[in-house]
């Protein structure tokens, strides 16, 4: 069998566990014979090595470039990277690019490799998106009289109105891309190609006012109070922008603070303000749901298989195909209902 162009044997070794503990923690107990296993299971046929920086940490990979260095040429050594051991019971997520990228200098170096032959992202980090978009505010009208989603068989694309003259639009883009990849020409393409109706409507150009890459991410800070302090808004919950709802749900906590805080006032009753975070989070996790489903219906992962691609298409047809989904949409994009 194969990873990717490189051949490998069906038994692989799953090298973590020549260390010393059951928690994959610090060095091996006995070193030379943990060298010897490792060996052991070469000449045995297993020509594919599988480890990580965190095993260790680190002292796996030490281990493999002292038992096997120089490389047999068909030895395939897959490391993984973005978790951190602050001690043996945890294995943390840390997706940020600049662990990412220690990792993968420090992997090379204790592997003595040029070039990793697999290397993995352990487990994702859901403090880290992982898909971001461009974001850009232009001068020109909306073509369509309300949001579209581009559902384009490549990547997503959105466009949303401001005025009549001006629409905020979308695109995809990984994570760590940056806004100066991103030509006005280059923008225009990617929007036409992921937007326009084929022989129909298409998108207005016009000046480019505003650029940047925006992050796509999830958040909520629970309780949305401490003390005298309340989190209202940005402040106490982020929602990926596709659904739209990051206004409406700050709008709908200031409405439900304010009674609060007028209750508190007028009527010296603190019932309200007791209240405050649990009815605001009620809401708000739902507004998480709507906006999570949407965001993941229309974008297109770097995981996202053909059986998943049918079901996002399936969710959206039936989002748009029946009465109860369009229902269910029109109820969570204008706004589910403020509490008192
Ligand atoms: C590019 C972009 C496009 C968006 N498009 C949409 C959309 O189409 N629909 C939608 O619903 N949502 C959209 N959002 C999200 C929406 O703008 C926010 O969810 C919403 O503005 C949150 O309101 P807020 O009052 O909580 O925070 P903000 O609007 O961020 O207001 C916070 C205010 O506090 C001020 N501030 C910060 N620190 C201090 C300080 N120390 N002292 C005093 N003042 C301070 C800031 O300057 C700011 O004015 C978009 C966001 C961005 C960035």
């Amino acid at each position: 069998m194969k990873i990717g162009d490189l051949p490998v044997n069906r038994l692989g070794f799953g090298a973590m566990r020549v260390l010393g503990s059951e928690d994959i923690w610090g060095p091996p107990k006995d070193p030379a014979n943990a060298k010897k296993v490792l060996r052991r299971a070469y000449e045995l046929g297993a020509n594919f090595f599988d480890t990580a920086e965190s095993y260790g940490p680190q002292t796996d990979e030490l281990v493999i470039a002292e038992a096997m260095h120089p490389y047999p040429k068909d030895l395939v050594i897959g490391t993984k990277c973005g978790l951190v051991r602050p001690k043996p019971s945890r294995w943390d997520e840390d997706g940020r690019p600049e662990k990412l990228r220690s990792d993968l200098e420090g992997s090379l170096k204790r592997l003595k490799l040029d070039c990793l032959h697999l290397w993995q992202l352990h487990a994702p980090d859901p403090k880290v998106p992982f898909e971001d978009s461009v974001g850009v505010l232009a001068e020109a009208p909306p073509a369509w009289p309300d949001i579209t989603w581009g559902c384009h068989p490549g990547e997503f694309a959105m466009m949303s109105m401001r005025t009549p003259t001006m629409t905020r639009l979308y695109l995809q883009c990984p994570p760590d891309d940056d806004a100066a990849n991103w030509s006005d020409e280059r923008i225009w393409s990617e929007l036409h190609a992921r937007l326009d109706l084929p022989g129909g409507t298409k998108l207005n150009e016009g000046r480019i006012v505003q650029k940047g890459v925006a992050a796509m991410r999830s958040y909520v800070a629970e309780p949305m109070r401490y003390g005298r302090l309340f989190l209202a808004g940005d402040a106490a919950h982020i929602v990926p922008p596709t659904g739209a709802k990051g206004l409406n749900s700050a709008m709908a906590d200031v409405r439900v603070l304010a009674r609060a805080l007028a209750e508190h006032c007028k009527r010296g009753s603190d019932a309200l303000i007791e209240r405050y975070s649990e009815t605001c989070l009620r809401r708000m996790w739902l507004v998480q749901r709507f906006s999570t489903w949407l965001c993941t219906t229309v974008h297109r992962f770097p995981d996202t298989d053909a059986f998943t691609r049918r079901l996002q298409l399936a969710e959206l047809q039936y989002m748009a195909g029946t009465e109860t989904g369009r229902r269910m949409f029109a109820e969570n994009f204008t706004g589910l209902p403020v509490e008192r």
